[in-house]
């Protein structure tokens, strides 16, 4: 059970934040007692070395690690995004899917490499296309052995640290055929820094250059065409998992405005108190959508009502985010605003919740959709991948 370890933990993100977040440099240190902790085998299945949790206790840590460091907790989610779609696939999916026996080997392989001490990051993005799979313009195409991959990512958090990262390209002979691969770091994966944005300034989410030779096994289910299929079976991993993360980061915000302000002696202030109290509230109702969100997916994932309320998850914790770090931001005053203290970086970092896929306007357009009697993954006014 790593949830006490992740409450330990998140003091000391939070001590060293304010350097990360200033210098716009990976949380190393962070990671490094995530990877002693055994962290990257959290979503991993019992039989290969990790704890086998599922999505709800995902959501319980990443809120916890997110009230320490949102970044750190951004980019952990991105790995826990990779683990926990691969460990998720069941014997019954593999064979519904056909998926074949060398591909299931090479999933197990990534997997136990992860409770071992490895960590993915998931280079999806592309400027121009953002994460819409059925834009990218990254191609692959069947070599000798393998396919070859090449093309430009952008947005990689934690782009130059991981130990793999999983790459969406479209396949040259059939543009419709968008895949997923599992590539190691090193030899043809080349960083930009690009990355100097408003908040989750930490997460180093730079430019990856592509072009790259990897063998047939880091072909994602070993069938290609299935990184649409995927978003769609299991779209808590791509709509929901950072909701956890941006609660955690609005209670962080809470938190550090009851700290200044019962240090500025402000506490008597009725406009202060009340701002206080709706955002306490605000964020524990955010929170449980989260956990109602995690327990429908633990207990029947890919049902109608349990997709209903992974994207009310994420709308939620997005929107709540940032108004509640306006909120607390204004309660707290201007000296709150200065480089360095606390509210001034979590006020950043809220702000990126509502923009990460889906964003709050998308989730509000799928669940509209749905709600008018739709059908919210295909009645969008553009593809929602
Ligand atoms: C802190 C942070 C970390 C990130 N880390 C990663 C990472 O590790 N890996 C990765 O691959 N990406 C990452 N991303 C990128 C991110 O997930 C998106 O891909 C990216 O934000 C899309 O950027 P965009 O500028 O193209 O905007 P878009 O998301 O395309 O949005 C532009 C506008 O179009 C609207 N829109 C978008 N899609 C639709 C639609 N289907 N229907 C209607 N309207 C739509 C939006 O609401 C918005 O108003 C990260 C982003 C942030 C902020």
């Amino acid at each position: 059970m790593l949830l006490p370890e992740a409450r330990r933990l998140a003091p000391r993100f939070a001590a060293r934040a304010g350097a990360s977040d200033r210098d716009g440099t990976f949380p190393a240190d962070d990671f490094a007692e995530l990877r002693a902790a055994g962290f990257f085998g959290l979503l991993v299945p019992a039989r290969l070395g990790g704890s086998g949790a599922g999505f709800g206790e995902y959501a319980e840590i990443a809120y916890e690690l997110a009230r320490g460091n949102g970044a750190t907790a951004l980019i952990f989610n991105m790995h826990a995004s990779v683990t926990g779609a691969l460990g998720g696939i069941t014997d019954e999916l593999a064979e519904a899917l056909g998926l074949p026996a060398e591909a299931l080997a090479a999933r197990d392989g990534f997997l136990r490499a992860a409770a071992e001490g490895s960590w993915y990051a998931v280079a999806m993005s592309e400027r121009g296309a953002g994460s819409r799979l059925s834009r990218m313009a990254t191609t692959y195409e069947p070599v000798d052995g393998g396919y070859r991959i090449s093309g430009a990512k952008t947005f990689c958090s934690g782009a130059g640290h991981a130990d793999g990262y999983l790459v969406a390209a479209r396949s040259t002979d059939d543009p419709g055929r968008v895949s997923q691969f599992l590539v190691p770091a090193g030899d043809g994966l080349k960083v930009e820094p690009t990355w100097d944005a408003l908040g989750m300034r930490a997460t180093g989410s730079h430019d990856l250059h592509v072009d790259v030779t990897v063998p047939a096994t880091a072909l994602l289910g070993g069938l290609e065409g299935l990184a649409l299929v995927a978003a769609q079976l299991a779209p808590h991993w791509m709509v929901a998992s950072y909701a956890a993360v941006y609660v955690g980061v609005a209670r962080a915000a809470v938190d550090a405005a009851i700290e200044h302000v019962n240090n500025r002696g402000l506490g008597g202030l009725p406009a202060v108190r009340a701002r206080i109290g709706r955002a306490d509230a605000a964020v524990s109702a955010a929170h449980l959508t989260v956990r109602e969100a995690a327990r429908r997916v633990d207990e029947a994932p890919g049902e109608a009502e349990t997709n209903r309320w992974v994207w009310r998850a994420k709308l939620l914790a997005g929107t709540t985010a940032a108004e509640v770090a306006a909120s607390m931001l204004e309660a707290a005053g201007t000296s709150a605003m200065r480089r360095g203290h606390p509210l001034e970086r979590l006020y950043r970092d809220a702000r990126a919740g509502s923009l990460q896929p889906a964003t709050s306007d998308v989730c509000a357009d799928w669940l509209g959709v749905e709600a008018l009697g739709g059908d919210p993954d295909t009645d969008g006014v553009a593809p929602r991948w």
